[in-house]
């Protein structure tokens, strides 16, 4: 709830409103996963909040700590039984989680593990927000970024993604800035379009990974819907109306994305766009058949980039010996 829900529901039961500011932190500052915890309050008040209210957080299904670079994995159990995955990275600036906001996903791009099983259904905000509280509860740390580049499709999923943005940014909760949260979408223009009118802080990433329809067709459906001028144009849109940089993502897998004339040809489509190019070796996952390109291609693919003039990083790949990569964990842990 936000704050000012938590004030109507806690004047339903004839409280003052204090009341509310006191829940409100203890849910979103403090992370309580019960009412007993909230030792300020009455006992009675907190039975009946226990009697009126459930507070859906995750637990910790299996947690997997990389032993070359302290990267933590989730598996979060819902209140239904349902497994999401998360992924704690530490950086030089902070901890950010990477957050998922569906169960499965229905996109059906073609590298993807999230996605091999289709969506079974959206999170809600709480349960997206849940992550980031169980993740700092286990570890005892304050974290700083969100990306929101787990399973799921954020878009697909835009009321509760909204809502989540709501409450996450909120300065009396955990408070998190906009402008240390990126929202990543395979491409569902409507809602790139619904967002810009939002005019948020956040970074908009967009998957591409083809720089032309034919090759992104096959490897994302979506394309089929919203082809790579339509995608583009609310890219350019977004910018006009955001004054926000959009951050392009391009996996690169070996042989059919990863060319020379690809670079080349990407540069053109992208010419005078206000982004950045966030190149990312494609993790391998048994089932789709992708392979990762090789270091010099994905140096030499950057090269050309930076050539034309773009600002080009390549991703550090974190958590390589724990399945961080999104979707990998929970398949294995439901085919066990
Ligand atoms: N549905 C959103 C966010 C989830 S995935 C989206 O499509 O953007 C976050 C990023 O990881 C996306 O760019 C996605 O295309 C990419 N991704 C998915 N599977 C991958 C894989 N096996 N290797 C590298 N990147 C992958």
């Amino acid at each position: 709830m936000t704050l000012e829900e938590l004030t109507t529901a806690v004047a339903a039961l004839s409280l003052p409103k204090y009341r509310a500011s006191q829940i409100y932190r203890w849910l979103h500052v403090r992370g309580a996963v019960s009412f007993d915890e909230m030792t300020d309050l009455p006992i009675s008040l907190r039975s009946a909040l226990q009697e009126h209210f459930d507070i859906l957080s995750c637990s910790v299904e299996k947690k997997l700590v990389s032993a070359y670079d302290d990267t933590v994995k989730y598996l979060f159990r819902l209140h239904d039984g349902e497994i999401i995955e998360s992924v704690v990275m530490h950086y030089k600036y902070g901890y950010t989680v990477c957050v998922s906001s569906q169960v499965g996903c229905r996109m059906g791009c073609s590298f993807c593990a999230s996605t091999l099983q289709g969506v079974v259904r959206d999170l809600s905000a709480s349960e997206i927000l849940g992550q980031i509280y169980a993740a700092q509860r286990d570890l005892g740390i304050r974290i700083s970024h969100v990306v929101m580049m787990g399973m799921g499709e954020p878009l697909d999923n835009y009321e509760n993604v909204l809502r989540f943005l709501d409450l996450v940014s909120d300065e009396n909760g955990v408070n998190i800035s906009m402008r240390h949260i990126s929202l990543s979408t395979c491409g569902i223009v409507d809602k790139i379009r619904l967002l810009a009118q939002r005019r948020l802080q956040l970074t908009l990433s967009v998957s591409l990974h083809a720089p032309n329809d034919t090759l992104r067709s096959s490897m994302m459906p979506v394309n089929r819907k919203w082809n790579i001028d339509a995608l583009l144009s609310a890219c350019r849109d977004y910018t006009a109306i955001t004054s926000r940089r959009i951050s392009f993502e391009y996996a690169l897998v070996k042989d059919r994305n990863d060319s020379a004339e690809q670079a080349l040809e990407l540069a053109k489509r992208l010419k005078g766009m206000l982004c950045h190019i966030n190149l990312i070796p494609v993790n391998e996952v048994k089932e789709t058949g992708c392979r990762r390109s090789d270091e010099a291609n994905v140096r030499a693919f950057a090269d050309i980039l930076e050539k034309k003039g773009f600002a080009v990083t390549v991703r550090r790949k974190l958590g390589a010996d724990i399945d961080a990569a999104c979707g990998q964990l929970r398949r294995s842990h439901i085919d066990q």
